[in-house]
């Protein structure tokens, strides 16, 4: 598929180390929070939104609450991958339904929001690195992927100048591609139109409960009545359920992207290697980051969860960095209105110094904008899509643990369907809050 520029003034934003790409506000007027609402959606990234989109849909009536502006946090920072390859098995079914989501989704919206089925492909420079895929493959195909081992011969044929140094790759050709600063800003701003509330600048403080029943949410705009609430906060869920006495076991893990300016087409997907990830854009250049560097910061609220996060930090040795936070993430929902961490300029210049080393025809090819955004992880790398037992009315939709962009749609259409006591259609088991609370033996997913 061929790309376009037609989208080149939200990306003409110069050189940056320390802003990022911008989400389109929707709207920034500061609109009253409505007195009641059937259901109040917290959090306007993915997952809140796709959630709000299939209970709109169904005809009940959504209000969600944004702390900042649409977007503004994870769902606009992300690689935009928007993949089934590499996937844990029992988020694969889900994934895989909400690509077909992504394009209806997409077919509805004012703007191309780059949703393009141009393949994923893990570059692999020794047997042992094609080894890794053995789990995924092993029940791959029993879901209809095409998914493929593909030789060097045949890698070449899709690579243009493929370096030497990629033997094989895994590969996913309906894999998807779509623009994080683009989509989620779109399908909100159809939300809007249909007549859904979407209060920017709108933090919820406090989740009410009345013997044990939703019966509001407290905002810095107003109190809104309801008997249901969603939270899809990504990552300051952890501190919305804490006040509501429940424990999600959640850290916050620094990654720093960047982007390319336009640069010669050799994969019109995704591609990742042992060092270095790169993603075709809309706009004729790459995202581009290290494929195994991510900080943790967590904060002193987060403490209490380290115990729970061991199993993860050791299997991602050597991934991993510990950092001193260096931003506060906590209960106070309007410090960081965005959470905008800076990037850290030794990954930045790491990312431009393996772009050169891996992939010789992106070199001369400026970095010209970099950013950072704050992955909310679970010690299992699954999110939790299930009710809060023992509140009723209270849903959770979080923890993606750095793959929630690709899986937003059919998750939101899962915890929809979940509200409106529907069979979603899914084995939702692994998912369960409870899991981290019930004496249940986690199972590490793969690794973010
Ligand atoms: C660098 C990076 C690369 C990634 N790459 C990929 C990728 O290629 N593919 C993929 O599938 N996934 C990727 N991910 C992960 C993906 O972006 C996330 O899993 C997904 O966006 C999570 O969506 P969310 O809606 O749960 O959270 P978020 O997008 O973080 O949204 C949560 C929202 O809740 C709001 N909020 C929080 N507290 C309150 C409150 N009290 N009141 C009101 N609002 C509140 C926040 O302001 C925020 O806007 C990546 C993530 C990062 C950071």
């Amino acid at each position: 598929m061929a790309t376009s520029n037609e989208d080149s003034s939200y990306y003409s934003s110069g050189f940056s180390v320390t802003g990022k790409s911008r989400p389109a506000a929707v709207n920034t007027d500061s609109r009253a929070a409505p007195a009641s609402s059937e259901i109040v959606v917290i959090g306007a990234g993915i997952a809140g939104i796709a959630a709000a989109w299939f209970l709109h849909e169904a005809g009940l009536e959504v209000t969600v609450c944004e702390k900042g502006i649409v977007a503004g946090e994870q769902s606009s920072r992300n690689w935009g991958w928007c993949r089934q390859q590499g996937r844990d098995r029992a988020e694969l079914p889900i994934v895989i339904e909400s690509l077909r989501l992504w394009q209806q989704i997409a077919d509805q919206l004012d703007t191309d929001i780059g949703f393009r089925r141009e393949g994923s492909l893990y570059l692999c420079e020794n047997d042992e690195e094609m080894a890794r895929h053995d789990r995924f493959m092993s029940f791959a195909p029993e879901h209809g992927l095409d998914t493929r081992r593909l030789n060097r011969r045949e890698l070449e044929d899709l690579v243009t100048d493929c370096p030497g140094r990629w033997q094989s790759a895994l590969h996913t050709p309906d894999d998807a591609r779509a623009e994080p600063g683009l989509a989620v800003p779109a399908m909100a701003r159809a939300l809007r139109a249909r007549g859904v509330n979407i209060l920017e600048n709108c933090a919820v403080e406090a989740i009410e409960t009345t013997n044990r029943r939703i019966s509001a949410v407290v905002t810095e705009a107003g109190r809104i009545d309801t008997s249901t609430v969603l939270v899809a906060a990504g990552a300051w869920s952890t501190f919305l359920l804490r006040n509501c006495g429940l424990r999600l076991p959640q850290l916050t893990v620094k990654a720093s992207v960047a982007r390319t300016a336009e640069a010669p087409l050799i994969f019109n997907g995704n591609a990742s290697g042992s060092q270095v990830s790169f993603r075709r854009r809309i706009d004729g250049g790459y995202t581009v980051a290290s494929s195994d560097y991510l900080e943790i910061f967590p904060s002193f609220s987060h403490l209490s969860y380290l115990r729970d996060f061991m199993p993860l930090v050791r299997a991602s040795l050597g991934k991993l960095r510990l950092r001193v936070p260096e931003l506060r993430i906590d209960g106070n929902y309007t410090r960081h209105r965005i959470l905008d961490p800076v990037p850290t300029p030794k990954t930045v210049a790491r990312i431009r110094a393996r772009l050169a080393d891996r992939v010789p025809a992106f070199a001369g090819i400026e970095l010209v904008e970099a950013w950072s955004g704050m992955i909310d992880a679970l010690p299992d790398v699954v999110p939790v899509l299930d009710r809060a037992d023992g509140i009723d009315g209270l849903w959770v939709a979080t923890g993606f643990s750095g793959h929630g962009f690709g899986i937003g749609p059919g998750a939101g259409k899962v915890i929809a369907k979940l509200i409106q006591g529907q069979e979603p259609g899914f084995d939702l088991g692994r998912f369960r809050f409870a899991r981290f609370s019930d004496g249940s033996k986690l199972e590490l997913g793969p690794l973010i």
